[in-house]
Parts: structure tokens; sequence; C-alpha cells
């Protein structure tokens, strides 16, 4: 299976996942392989495969990301400490699957943003 079906296979229910939030645009998961206490996949239900396949009819779902992503660090009990938003593009920003995803991080101080 190509990695961008993947998370396809988690929104249809064909691929276990430990899905914490779904509604019919907006799927969010816990990431496989976390990096903090609390990493959390948030993801569009529709197949986008990077940040530069998105068209202005998308601007409402990539807004929803942030809305689920504010709800979740809430719910997490992050929100105050704070937390990490990251989205990864092609080869350079390190993307792997390619159905575009938020990664919600936290938990811990992240350190800094990038390793040098
Ligand atoms: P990225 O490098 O931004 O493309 O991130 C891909 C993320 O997907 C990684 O953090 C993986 O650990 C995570 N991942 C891969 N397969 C699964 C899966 N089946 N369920 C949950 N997370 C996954």
């Amino acid at each position: 299976m190509s990695a961008d079906l993947l998370f396809s296979k988690i929104v249809a229910g064909e691929i276990p996942a430990d899905i914490v939030f779904q509604n019919k645009t907006v799927t969010a998961f816990r990431d496989i392989n976390p990096q903090a206490p609390v990493h959390i996949l948030i993801i569009p239900n529709k197949l986008i495969p990077t940040i530069n396949h998105i068209e202005q009819s998308d601007e409402a779902v990539m807004g929803e990301l942030f809305s689920v992503a504010r709800q979740l660090a809430e719910q997490e009990g992050i929100s105050e400490d704070g937390f990490r938003l990251i989205v990864n593009c092609n080869k350079h920003g390190g993307q792997e699957v390619y159905h575009l995803h938020m990664h919600l991080l936290g938990g811990r101080p992240l350190g800094p943003m990038l390793t040098r």
C-alpha cells in the first residue's frame, strides 16, 4: 500500500488507530511512534497530499485543523504549559506520509524548534 493511502484507510476505519476526534471533515489520532507524551496527528479526511496541494476551497478545512488542535490541546491538559504544531512538507520538510497532517506535540518542554 502506498504511504498516502495509509491515512485515508485510517479515516475510513479500515486500519486501526487510536482516534481521539472525528467529524465529517477532520480526523485526529495518536501517532504510532510518539515523540512527546502527547503526539496527535490531525488530518483532513479528504486526501490533500502536501501543503503544496492546498486550494482556496480547502481554506475552511485548514482552519478546522487549528480549531481541533486547540480543542485537543485543552482536552489533553497541555494548553496552559504550551505545545507545538508542525506540518512537514516534502523531502526537506521531512514528510513521510503524503496525506497532509498536523502534528500536535506537548506534555514536556520541546526544546529548540530545529536541531542545530
Ligand atoms: P511526517 O514525517 O510529518 O510525514 O509524519 C508521519 C507520522 O505518521 C510519523 O510521526 C509516524 O510515526 C506517523 N505514523 C505512521 N504510520 C502511522 C499509523 N499507522 N498510525 C499512526 N501514526 C502513524
